[in-house]
């Protein structure tokens, strides 16, 4: 494949990155490559270890984030992968309204004596430093899922920087297109590449990204994938690479939908609260009358899926206690909104109808 040259622009790399070499005859697109192994010669030998399929992906979420990447079979998968090599014992610091699945995850391991957790309030820095001492590994996510809480990665990154753990951000919300955490203190990034990087509701898969110089840690990682098994599949790493091409289009028309739709909606008598960071393009809102209008409002629109997940094209939005293991930090009423790339006027008409429905 071609070597950036860089730097180059986001916007850029997004479209450029993980292309075949240009020259004549060469094809534009890396195919999905259907090879559960290949010939010796080159180090990949066998489709457990590597796929050209998954460095097309992996190229371009490396140079957007400015590190190496890892393609995982979700974002769960990469989260394993970090989290099953930390040792017998050790301390985790998790920062409190981490996606549920990551919290289960590291509460099973807290039933289970593997790990220890100490859980930190997002704009807490004191508690994080005291919380901080002896630690292995200290887990972020900013904006939270689905508080939409903001953690200051740089100043959390220097504290466990000098507790001698190690970084990690979950960067689902943000994309690389809004905060890039390596370069903000970081040592491993996270992806969910299910929502914005995929884009379009149809696959899943996850992605870690490590520090360019960061060898020993990227080779731990690959270890742990190869050895793991939670692969991906070509046709899953294609799709994913197809979807990439458009983020920053995407990406800068969900943003804009979500900033108009969370001024109106903080106008709106049926909503007690807006949760909007003022960046991205999830939008969480605490539904006056309860779970039970909460449920009626989400059902009642026409337009907007009611369904789980985010940062697909179309908009989704839940609410969120129904669905399994979501911790009972997040209120009864929280519906999380994922704005899609649809006309604006179209949502707000929906949002609107369903929320006099929804009464
Ligand atoms: N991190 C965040 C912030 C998420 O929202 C999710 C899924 O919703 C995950 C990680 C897990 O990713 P996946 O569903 O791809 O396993």
């Amino acid at each position: 494949m071609s070597p950036p040259p860089s730097p180059r622009r986001p916007a850029t790399a997004i479209v450029a990155a993980g292309r075949p070499a240009h020259g004549p005859g060469a094809g534009l697109v890396v195919p999905p490559v259907f090879s559960s192994t290949f010939e010796v010669g080159s180090p990949i030998i066998y489709a457990r270890q590597g796929n050209p399929t998954w460095s097309a992906f992996e190229e371009v979420v490396g140079e957007l984030e400015g590190g190496r990447a890892l393609v995982f079979a979700s974002g769960m998968a990469a989260a394993d992968a970090v989290l099953s090599a930390v040792p017998h014992g050790a301390v985790i610091v998790a920062l409190a309204g981490v996606y549920n699945g990551v919290d289960s995850v590291l509460r099973d391991g807290v039933d289970a004596g593997r790990w220890q957790v100490r859980w930190v309030e997002p704009s807490d820095l004191t508690a994080l430093e005291l919380a901080l001492a002896g630690a292995h590994l200290l887990w972020l996510e900013s904006p939270t899922n689905p508080l939409l809480d903001v953690v200051d990665i740089a100043a959390a990154a220097s504290l466990a920087r000098a507790a001698g753990a190690v970084v990690l951000v979950d960067n689902t919300f943000a994309t690389p297109l809004l905060q890039r955490p390596l370069t903000l203190g970081a040592d491993i990034v996270l992806h969910s590449a299910t929502k914005y990087l995929s884009g379009h509701s149809d696959v899943l898969l996850g992605v870690l990204v490590v520090g360019a110089d960061q060898e020993q840690r990227y080779a731990d990682l690959l270890r742990r994938r190869t050895l793991g098994g939670a692969i991906a599949g070509p046709m899953e790493v294609f799709l994913a690479t197809r979807g990439v091409r458009t983020l920053a289009v995407r990406f800068d028309r969900a943003c804009a939908n979500a900033a108009v739709l969370a001024e109106r909606l903080g106008a709106h008598e049926r909503i007690e609260r807006v949760r909007y960071p003022g960046v991205g393009a999830m939008i969480s809102i605490e539904v006056r009358g309860g779970a039970a209008a909460a449920d009626s409002v989400c059902r009642a629109a026409a337009l907007i899926s009611n369904s789980t997940s985010l940062g697909g094209v179309e908009s989704q939005w839940e609410r969120r206690r129904a669905i399994a293991n979501e911790p009972d930090t997040t209120p009864e009423n929280l519906v999380r909104i994922s704005v899609g790339i649809e006309d604006v006027e179209d949502l707000w008409s929906d949002i609107a109808q369903a929320l006099q429905v929804g009464e």
